[in-house]
């Protein structure tokens, strides 16, 4: 089985984001939508430690917001849409676009914690990767 942990933590979030394992991106995160495996079935992690809670919900909100509000101005003041289109426009694809983004903002949340070894989780890191700063000034020192 060749591991190949994840050089930076950019892409170990691209992994949670595509909702794949972290630490091997080959591993299914997901049992359900919206439910983690226990173990990745590739790269055997514990996926227990995590703790996203509501976080995933917060950040397709805000996502979500930020992109809704240039399209409601747009539609209000070059389409002079009425509210009742305006609503029927706007809540189904608010609507689609946070269920949309759950499981990938859940699987991002996920891979950011394993990344900073918290919950519980083991920090790893691959061998090539850059030394932390204070390792290298311990190293000089001795
Ligand atoms: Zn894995």
């Amino acid at each position: 089985m060749s591991l190949a942990l994840p050089a930076a933590y950019s892409q170990a979030a691209l992994r949670g984001l595509r909702c794949r394992c972290p630490r091997c991106g080959e591993g299914r995160l997901f049992r359900t939508w919206l439910k983690p495996l226990e173990r990745c079935p590739v790269c055997t992690l514990d996926l227990t430690p995590q703790r996203a809670d509501d976080f995933p919900a917060y950040i397709a909100m805000i996502v979500t917001g930020h992109l809704m509000a240039p399209l409601i101005i747009a539609l209000s003041k070059d389409f002079h849409l009425g509210p009742a289109a305006m609503f029927a426009i706007l809540i189904p694809l608010a609507v689609a676009m946070m269920i949309g983004m759950l499981q990938p903002a859940k699987g991002t949340v996920i891979a950011t914690q394993w990344w900073f070894g918290m919950h519980g989780f083991r920090k790893e890191r691959a061998l090539a990767a850059e030394p932390e700063p204070g390792e290298s000034g311990e190293a000089a020192r001795k």
